[in-house]
C-alpha cells in the first residue's frame, strides 16, 4: 500500500555532457517501470539543466542539500529552499551522512532544515544511520532514535506524513558492503516502530528507503523486505542501466 520510491543521489558528479547521456538512458527505459516513484538529485548547479532535459518526464528532481535559512540573504555559497522551489524541485536530501561527517551538520541543524523544507512544500528525504563503530558498540538504535527525535521534537509526528526517511548505514555507503536484507529490515522495522509509538497510522504510511551500496544484483532482495520501500542510490544511480534495473526491482 506504500508506493515504492527510488531516488538517485548523484553527489558531486557530472558534467553537461555526462548528464545528458545519463538522462537519455533513463528516458529510454523509464516507461518500462511501473508503480514506482523515481527522482534524481543532481548537484545544485545542474538542477535547471536536468529539469529542462526532463520536461514531461515522470522522473522528479531533488536537491542534495539546502540552507537552513528559509529566505534569501547574505549567505555566500548557499542555496535556499525558495530557489529549489523556483527550480521545481520536489525533494531535498537532508542530513546525508556525508553532510553530517564532512561538513559538521548536527541533528539540530538537520531538524531545522527539515522544517524549512516542509514549510516551503518541498519533501525532505531525511537520512539517518549509524557508523560501524556505533553498530559494533551496540548504540545503533540510540543513534538513530536521537537523529529521529531531533525532527520529531521540532516538527511533530504529523510532519512525517510529508517526510521520506532514508536509512543509510554509514559503513555501507560507497563501500560496496551492503547491509544484508535482514540487517536492513531490522533497522527499518525499528524506525517504523519508533514512529508508531507516536502515531501508528503515520508510521504505517511513511516511506523508508534503504541506502548504501544498492546495486541491481541486491536490490530485489532488499526491496522485498516488508519495511523497505525503495532506495536512495549513490554510485549505481550514475549508470542508466543500473539505476533503471534498481527502479524495476522496487
Ligand atoms: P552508494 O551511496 O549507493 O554509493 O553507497 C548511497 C548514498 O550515499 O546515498
Amino acid at each position: 500500500m506504500r508506493k515504492p520510491f527510488v531516488a538517485g543521489n548523484w553527489k558531486m558528479h557530472g558534467s553537461r555532457e555526462s548528464i545528458s547521456n545519463l538522462l537519455n538512458g533513463l528516458s529510454a527505459q523509464v516507461d518500462a517501470v511501473k508503480g514506482v516513484d523515481i527522482a534524481v538529485c543532481p548537484p545544485a548547479l545542474y538542477i535547471d539543466f536536468v529539469q529542462s532535459q526532463l520536461q514531461g518526464s515522470v522522473i522528479s528532481v531533488g536537491a542534495q542539500n539546502m540552507a537552513e535559512e528559509p529566505v534569501q540573504g547574505a549567505f555566500t555559497g548557499e542555496v535556499s529552499v525558495e530557489m529549489l522551489k523556483d527550480m521545481n524541485c520536489s525533494y531535498v536530501i537532508l542530513g546525508h551522512s556525508e553532510r553530517r561527517s564532512l561538513y559538521g551538520e548536527t541533528d539540530a541543524q538537520v531538524a531545522t532544515k527539515v522544517q524549512v523544507a516542509l514549510d516551503a512544500g518541498v519533501t525532505p528525504i531525511l537520512c539517518v544511520g549509524e557508523t560501524l563503530a556505533e553498530r559494533e558498540s551496540g548504540v545503533m538504535e540510540s543513534v538513530i532514535a536521537t537523529q529521529l527525535d531531533a525532527v520529531l521534537e521540532k516538527s511533530g509526528i504529523a510532519a512525517f506524513e510529508r517526510i521520506v526517511i532514508a536509512y543509510e548505514p554509514v559503513w555501507a555507503i560507497g563501500t560496496g558492503v551492503t547491509a544484508t536484507p535482514e540487517q536492513a529490515q531490522e533497522v527499518h522495522a525499528f524506525i517504523r516502530g519508533k514512529l508508531a509509538q507516536a502515531d501508528a497510522a503515520v508510521a504505517e504510511k511513511v516511506i523508508i528507503q534503504y541506502g548504501g551500496s544498492v546495486k541491481p544484483d541486491n536490490a530485489v532482495e532488499l526491496f522485498g523486505q516488508p519495511d523497505i520501500d525503495g532506495g536512495l542510490i549513490g554510485g549505481a544511480s550514475l549508470n542508466a542501466d543500473d539505476f533503471m534495473a534498481i527502479c524495476k526491482a522496487a
